[in-house]
């Protein structure tokens, strides 16, 4: 087993069996996957590495997936790592100086990357040349290295936390949006398929509802129904909306598909703050939890759905939030 600091690391596949392949076999995303696809076919009839490509958007929207499926139609080999695991320049040096020609360099969390690190990632994917310092003190010396033309396929869950001069390196940036249900309506079905699970249509519809637009989450949801069911009923017998319904209610997931943390963070609002304005911070404080969990994993689906409003002043629970918690808006508040 490779440490957990290893700065290379390999992809969690416990859910090798759910993760789509190929870009056909890739549901949604479709400005981004007709994208990818023209580049790569140009890239391919050249015979070049593809150009360096930044994946950004909530986490679970399929980066990492993605990440793979463009060395895989790329022909080309697959390296992953991650910003917060590359602790030294050498590290990366390391890693980059092991790639063949146009392999697919997958890096996760980039905005993670300590900035002395981002300095030696600029010259290699400019000119895929590397400047390293050898020795210490009047010693020290500069060697050049050559490396061999490859792809950086980055991943970050907001593009405004890189560097400009790192996102401007990225020819081919590309933002994941969440799932409509009817998208990941097929990515439940085609799951359940794969697991070898019976499930009803409209029970495959319940569990894509409540999945907060992310397949991650329709994926796990899968899973904790197919638990319930196999506990509760025969075998063989097909999962229906309603023991989806029951078994998803019984995980707290609300008819919206919100879990108990995203119902505390809208309570907080609305009963502390009177509908807000409230700053990012005073919220992390009160739920012990970090700004950027709320900024990054918490907020954006809220703030698709207008459940929460983001102002210049701080979070504000939209109108559909205050129905959403059954409660009515203060007179003075702004919807
Ligand atoms: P990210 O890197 O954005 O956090 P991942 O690529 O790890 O997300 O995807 C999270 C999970 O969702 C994986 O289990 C993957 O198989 C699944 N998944 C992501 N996108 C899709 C998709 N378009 N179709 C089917 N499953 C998907």
């Amino acid at each position: 087993d490779r440490g957990a600091l290893d700065p290379e690391r390999r992809i969690d596949d416990s859910d090798h069996g759910l993760r789509p392949q190929t870009l056909d076999d890739f549901t949604g995303q479709r400005a981004s996957r007709e994208n990818l696809a023209v580049f790569i076919q140009a890239a391919k009839s050249r015979g070049e590495a593809l150009d360096h490509v930044l994946l950004h958007g909530p986490p679970g929207l399929g980066k990492t997936t993605l990440a793979q499926i463009v060395a895989r139609e790329l022909g080309v080999g697959f390296r992953a790592t991650s910003g917060p695991v590359i602790q030294r320049a050498g590290d990366l040096a390391a890693i980059l100086t092991n790639l063949q020609p146009r392999d697919v360099l997958f890096i996760d969390e980039i905005h993670r990357l300590q900035p002395a690190i981002e300095e030696v990632l600029y010259p290699a994917m400019e000119d895929f040349q590397l400047d390293l310092i050898i020795g210490e003190g009047p010693a020290a010396r500069s060697v050049r290295i050559d490396l061999s033309p490859f792809t950086l396929v980055a991943a970050t869950t907001r593009a405004g936390l890189l560097a400009t001069p790192l996102r401007d390196r990225f020819g081919i940036p590309l933002r994941l949006v969440f799932y409509t249900a009817e998208e990941l309506r097929l990515i439940v079905s085609r799951g359940a398929g794969k697991l070898g699970m019976t499930l009803t249509e409209d029970g495959a519809e319940e569990i894509a509802s409540r999945a907060r637009g992310t397949p991650r989450i329709a994926g796990r949801l899968l899973r904790r129904v197919r638990d319930f069911a196999a506990v509760g009923a025969p075998r063989d017998r097909a999962i229906t909306r309603v023991m989806a319904d029951a078994a998803l209610s019984r995980l707290e997931v609300d008819s919206i598909g919100l879990d108990s943390m995203d119902r505390r963070y809208l309570l907080r609002i609305a009963e502390h703050h009177h509908g807000g304005p409230v700053g990012v911070e005073t919220l992390a404080a009160a739920l012990a939890e970090s700004r950027d969990t709320l900024e990054d994993v918490i907020e954006p689906y809220l703030i698709q759905e207008g459940l929460v409003l983001r102002t210049s002043r701080g979070r504000m629970l939209g109108e559909r939030g205050w129905r959403h918690l059954g409660l009515t808006a203060p007179a003075s508040a702004a919807t």
